[in-house]
């Protein structure tokens, strides 16, 4: 699989851009939106010299990878020679239906298609195309190129050869796969979202406070980052519109969000993108600064 097209050059499409051309595929990295792709390359760029400073690679493996790059505005002349679509656009079921329609009309009918998606049924999703056995879920983590799991979604139509080959693809970008069925959430949100739901329950109930919430979960559970913090990294809109698709497809109160989450999406606190959730992100991700609202 050398050819990879990526659809989508935000947060993730771009690391998974930056991964495989570093490890010698051709990408074509697809955007409609011109900025985003001029915004890809400066970070990809950025990300690269960063891992030079470290002495990870060389200035001459640095200019291969952004070789390896060709930028595009449109699926139709991004995909045309692709082996794997891997499609890295926004959350958005209906979005994403459209860009499936566009992927199965214009690749080449070999072409094993991907979602990134977080929590959108793979089984919908492959019920867009013409191509259900060769669709399939390549759940990254971010940051890519430093997160080693890649969550691998089957769904109920995805073909054990096109598994296979997923799996052994991930492992040849020195990613770690872990296979997941299609439930919603799959395996990493269906078990870290009621986690987090539970420790915004916590807060709300008045049991713990931010503070120490987060520091029983880092010390006790030796978690890298407490479940509050984590949750304004993701993004508490994120995390709302997750536990909504749990809900939705279980139907089980469990995974009910809590009304503090609510209310905190509504009033447009969100975490690190709004520079607000349950801390305080305008002076940056490096200092842990209680959000006023829970002081
Ligand atoms: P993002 O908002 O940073 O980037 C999305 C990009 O998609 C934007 O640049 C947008 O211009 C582009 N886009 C929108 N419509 C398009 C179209 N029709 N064709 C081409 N490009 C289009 O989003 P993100 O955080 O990178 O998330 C992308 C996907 O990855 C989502 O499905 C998300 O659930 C999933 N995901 C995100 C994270 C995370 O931590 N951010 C982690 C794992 C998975």
């Amino acid at each position: 699989m050398k050819n990879i097209s990526v659809i989508g050059s935000g947060t993730m499409g771009n690391g998974i851009a930056h991964v495989f051309a570093q490890n010698g595929h051709s990408v074509s990295l697809i955007d409609i939106n011109q900025d985003a792709l001029d915004r890809a390359l400066g970070t990809i760029t950025k990300n690269l010299d960063r891992m030079i400073a470290k002495e990870k690679i060389t200035n001459l493996e640095k200019e291969n990878t952004l070789k390896n790059i060709v930028t595009h505005t449109s699926i139709e002349s991004g995909v045309k020679h692709a082996n794997l679509i891997i499609e890295a656009a926004t959350e958005n079921k209906d979005l994403k239906f459209q860009i499936f329609r566009d992927m199965d009309l214009y690749a080449p009918s070999d072409c094993i298609l991907a979602s990134n998606t977080s929590s959108i049924s793979i089984t919908e999703l492959a019920a867009q195309t013409q191509r259900p056995e060769k669709v399939i879920g390549m759940h990254f983590m971010n940051p890519v190129p430093i997160m080693k799991l890649v969550e691998i979604i089957n769904g109920y139509n995805t073909s054990e050869s096109v598994t296979n080959s997923i799996e052994n693809l991930a492992k040849s970008i020195g990613k770690v796969p872990a296979m997941a069925n299609d439930y919603p959430g799959f395996i990493a949100n269906r078990i870290l979202m009621p986690m987090i739901n539970e420790a915004i329950w916590t807060l709300h109930e008045g049991v713990g406070n931010v503070i120490n919430i987060d520091t029983v979960m880092k010390l006790g559970m030796a978690h890298p980052m407490g479940p509050l913090q984590l949750a304004d990294f993701i993004g508490l809109d994120v995390c709302l519109a997750i536990l909504e698709v749990l809900n939705d497809g279980f139907g089980n109160p469990k995974y009910a969000p809590c009304p503090l989450l609510v209310n905190m999406v509504n009033a447009g606190k969100l975490g690190v993108k709004s520079g607000e959730g349950f801390y305080t992100w305008t002076h940056g991700t490096k200092e842990l600064v209680v959000s006023k609202s829970f002081q």
